[in-house]
């Protein structure tokens, strides 16, 4: 496990590392890199090729890591896999099953789960795991990057037995015009960071944050993103919008 400095998580589970690009939102994963890192590191110090820029197509579980929620008493929020996407294809669903089976062991904790497969999502939850859709502490998310790829997601999230739902609409990559929040418990926003961040304009923001007040849906702005994102900071009309998801009410 590791402290985490994004602003809706407190710790990282990474149980499995490697992925794919799939979509617009894959085009800067800095996964790609932490794992690549890791991996260097791993084997006594290797140098870390420079760029990388592409997966290598292996994904691996680490079972080490498994018992670290069970480890861990103080009731704390977990960002699962976020090295990978649990949803991935090439993913056996025995990984699957091991994680979630220490989620619901140690349910004095929160886990996040966030995929851009929102196919395998649907069909999942629809099936080998409906087991674990309704447990009161997984937040079942989608990413939103855009309209084509983004909103479709949402619809799968919506269609399947999920308990509690969430969207990363991160990296905004444009405006998505009007969203269905039905189902929807809690929305995460934020630009793109890193030296090739692409931007984000703010008419593109507020839309959404209307769009949260009026379905009565929490709003938690994550930041401005570019390539200084200490400096563009994450204030919002001059402040923060920091609405975290009041857990108990939807579990
Ligand atoms: S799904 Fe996530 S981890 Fe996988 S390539 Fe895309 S951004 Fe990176």
């Amino acid at each position: 496990m590791s402290r985490t400095s994004i602003e809706w998580s407190e710790l990282v589970w990474n149980l499995i590392l490697g992925c794919s690009k799939f979509s617009p939102g894959c085009a800067n994963c800095y996964a790609i890199r932490e794992v690549a890192r890791e991996r260097c590191e791993a084997h006594e110090g290797l140098a870390i090729p420079k760029p990388v820029r592409n997966w290598t197509g292996l994904i691996r579980f680490v079972p080490a890591r498994l018992s670290e929620p069970l480890r861990r008493t103080k009731p704390t929020k977990w960002f699962v896999n976020s090295l990978s996407d649990f949803f991935h294809e090439a993913i056996p669903i025995e990984w699957q099953i091991a994680g979630l089976e220490v989620m619901r062991m140690a349910d004095w904790h929160i886990f996040q789960i966030l995929t851009k497969r929102e196919d395998e999502l649907h069909r999942l939850l629809n099936g080998d795991l409906k087991e674990y859709a309704d447990l009161p502490n997984i937040m079942w998310g989608v990413s939103v990057e855009d309209r084509k790829f983004g909103l479709p997601r949402i619809d799968a999230l919506r269609t399947t037995p999920a308990r509690i739902r969430w969207l990363s609409i991160e990296p905004l990559l444009e405006d998505l015009g009007d969203i269905n929040l039905e189902g929807i418990h809690w929305v995460v926003v934020g630009g793109e960071s890193g030296p090739t961040a692409r931007p984000m304009k703010e008419e593109w923001v507020w839309p959404l944050k209307e769009q949260c007040e009026a379905a009565g849906v929490p709003f938690f702005f994550k930041q401005w993103g570019g390539t200084n994102k200490k400096q563009t900071g994450r204030l919002l009309g001059g402040r923060t919008c920091d609405e975290c998801l009041p857990i108990e009410e939807v579990a």
